[in-house]
């Protein structure tokens, strides 16, 4: 419970925290495009990733993750999440082998906005399980959820169903 919701204040700090290596001595290395452009890159890695790593490490691999998934299968209203400690040691060891080779300011942008895409789909996901709101795009984003609760092989993408579409698994 307590590491749940903990999870959302170290993920924002994760962001903050990887926006920061754009700055030095308080002014930032990149361009006002460039943000733009790194910040819009991050948001749509993150909606590949979310479609892989559903579809593939939560659904087919057999891991801990996969356990982990199958009891949200389970009880879908349960606050089960992958322990933020995990994902913040996952992140940072992906950050630093990243910016060994390429620029870590930009690095760091679009990796935060990686993370705030990953903080949108938590916020997204605990919605569609625990409230009713009757806006159109929450109505349809959450049956396009909800379907894949009934049948575990569509609808992999929960921020979005561009990436189902793409490959032919949104129903
Ligand atoms: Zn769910
Ligand atoms: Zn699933």
């Amino acid at each position: 419970m307590f590491n749940y919701w903990f999870g959302y204040v170290a993920n924002i700090s994760l962001v903050i925290w990887l926006s920061s290596r754009a700055f030095s001595n308080g002014q930032s290395q990149l361009s006002a495009a460039r943000w733009a452009g790194y910040a819009l890159s991050g948001l749509f890695l993150w909606t590949l990733s979310e479609y892989v790593l559903h579809r593939y490490l939560y659904h087919v691999l057999e891991s801990p993750l996969k356990v982990g998934h199958d009891l949200h299968h389970d009880e879908p209203r349960s606050l089960l999440g992958v322990p933020w400690w995990i994902t913040t040691m996952v992140l940072l060891g992906v950050y630093y082998g990243l910016a060994r080779f390429l620029d870590p300011a930009g690095t760091g942008v679009v990796m935060a906005f990686v993370w705030l895409g990953y903080i949108g789909y938590c916020a997204m996901h605990h919605s569609f399980h625990h409230a009713h709101w009757k806006a159109r795009w929450f109505v349809n984003a959450r049956r396009h959820h909800m379907i894949h609760h009934a049948r575990h092989d569509v609808n992999w993408g929960v921020t979005t169903g561009l990436w189902d579409r793409v490959f032919g698994t949104k129903t």
